[in-house]
């Protein structure tokens, strides 16, 4: 059934994703065929174009063996098109048929697959890290960096061997189209609301989620933190893998001397926490899960402190920019949603100026106001969203609205003194100011090493 050759294949969404499966599509003999609404949407060579049609013609699911659905198109809308066009027609995401491709070229690769609402990208790379520690060469990517069909494709090209593991961030879009794909090790690190403008409640958010777990056998891992509200919710979805939780007296750990000084597994194994550069409790499950994968893999002990302590995390998330007059300067740009932003700041040990807002995710704000009760010293409100930021100080500490990033940063460093912090950490999507969350933070950091040295 791999076997391309006399195989027409639909792609829907010229994203980088969708991209990298018709160019491999291509590559493996596939008659392919890619469908953007987008009339400029570019298109690699030897790919036939069907750009621009708002609705897809009935003529692009003509003979049609193989659909793939790209992260951000909503499957049903193309699903009942090929239901009554193409019956016959395998649907799959870039990642489920990249996995695919690969168990058929090289056979079983060691897999972690790893999804949550907030940390996915800090647990891929820190597992990838810990895994090249331990002298493997795996591929890390997915959501984060690059599609695994374009890393497939420079193999294949290449005639370059197999990676020695697959360390793969999944997206809930791409979960949505995971089919049964052999696993060593899954995780959710956490579920809390997101992209609720996409499934109609959190449980069906939730069960998205859980699809992680459909590849692992009797000897698979499945990973769960103990204290999030859906860990009841998702070990009945375990299947046939063996559960560890994160956080957990019967799992994997933190514990003393100090609050949360040793991360511990469960078999009583243990990491000086200060072997992770990165800070806040948060991080320290996250270096809890990558750890559990990493030894489930084989990487040594030694191996993985040393992985550990050459991790300085990745950038936009509570970022060091500069520090002036006192006051340091934080880019927290990642932090895209509620959960994330009291995760950045729990712990904190300076009162912040908090600048948030942006294009708005239907997230419940109020838990904001605790934390600008517990730590603010005032409140920068920006973007779309800035009239309904800007209430959550009421009565609690200044603030003020910005219309620009610009104006956001002057008057941050304005109303912060000696000792305190300025938190970039919007609780939002960039995409009402920026391209993306990358762009906002640059900007940010851009602008605060602008200001001059005296205040
Ligand atoms: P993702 O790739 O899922 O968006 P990141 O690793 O990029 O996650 O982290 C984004 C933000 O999420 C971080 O800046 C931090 O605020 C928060 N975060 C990271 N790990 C966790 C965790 N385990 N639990 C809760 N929040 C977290």
């Amino acid at each position: 059934e791999l076997d391309f050759a006399r195989t027409t294949a639909l792609v829907i969404g010229a994203g980088a994703s969708g991209r990298a499966a018709a160019e491999l599509l291509v590559f493996l003999g596939a008659r392919v065929r890619l469908y953007d609404q987008n009339p400029d949407a570019t298109v690699p060579a030897g790919v036939e174009p069907v750009l621009g049609a708002a609705e897809l013609p009935a003529e692009a699911f003509a003979g049609l063996g193989l659909m793939i659905l790209s992260p951000g198109v909503p499957p049903a809308r193309f699903r009942d098109a090929q239901r009554r066009w193409a019956p016959q027609a395998r649907v799959h995401g870039e990642m489920s048929l990249s996995l695919a491709i690969a168990a058929a070229r090289f056979g079983r690769l060691p897999t972690v697959l790893i999804t949550g609402t907030n940390g996915k990208s800090t647990v891929t790379a820190l597992t990838g890290a810990l895994l090249e520690a331990g002298g493997l060469k795996p591929f890390v990517g997915g959501n984060l960096g690059v599609p695994l069909a374009a890393a497939l494709l420079g193999l294949l090209r290449a005639r370059a061997p197999a990676p020695d593991a697959l360390v793969l961030e999944c997206s809930s879009f791409q979960l949505e189209t995971l089919e049964h794909a052999a696993t060593d090790v899954a995780m959710v690190l956490n579920i809390t609301p997101d992209h609720l403008d996409r499934y109609p409640g959190l449980d069906d958010y939730a069960a998205t989620k859980a699809r992680v777990f459909t590849g692992l056998g009797p000897d698979g891992l499945a990973l769960l933190d103990a204290g999030d509200g859906f860990t009841s919710f998702l070990r009945a979805r375990v299947g046939a893998g063996r559960l560890v939780l994160v956080d957990d007296p019967d799992g994997a750990r933190l514990l003393g001397p100090g609050p949360g000084d040793s991360l511990v597994l469960p078999d009583g194994e243990t990491f000086a926490r200060r072997a992770l550069p990165i800070p806040g409790r948060h991080n320290s499950k996250n270096a809890l899960f990558a750890l559990l994968a990493a030894r489930r893999l084989g990487v040594d002990h030694d191996a993985c402190v040393r992985g550990l302590e050459g991790f300085h995390g990745l950038p936009h998330r509570m970022t060091f920019v500069r520090e002036r007059a006192g006051v340091r300067f934080y880019d927290d740009s990642k932090a895209t949603n509620v959960a994330s932003v009291l995760a950045s700041l729990d712990g904190f040990d300076r009162p912040v100026v908090l600048i948030a807002g942006g294009r708005a995710k239907g997230d419940d704000l109020t838990p904001l106001r605790a934390l600008l009760g517990r730590s603010g010293r005032a409140l920068v409100a920006i973007g779309e969203s800035a009239d309904a930021f800007y209430p959550l100080a009421d009565g609690l500490v200044p603030a003020r609205r910005a219309n620009s990033m610009a104006e956001a940063v002057e008057l941050a460093a304005a109303l912060a003194g000696p000792g305190d912090a300025v938190v970039l950490s919007p609780a939002c999507a960039s995409y009402d100011w920026f391209k993306n969350y990358g762009e906002r933070g640059d900007t940010f950091a851009r602008l605060v090493r602008a200001l001059p040295a005296e205040k």
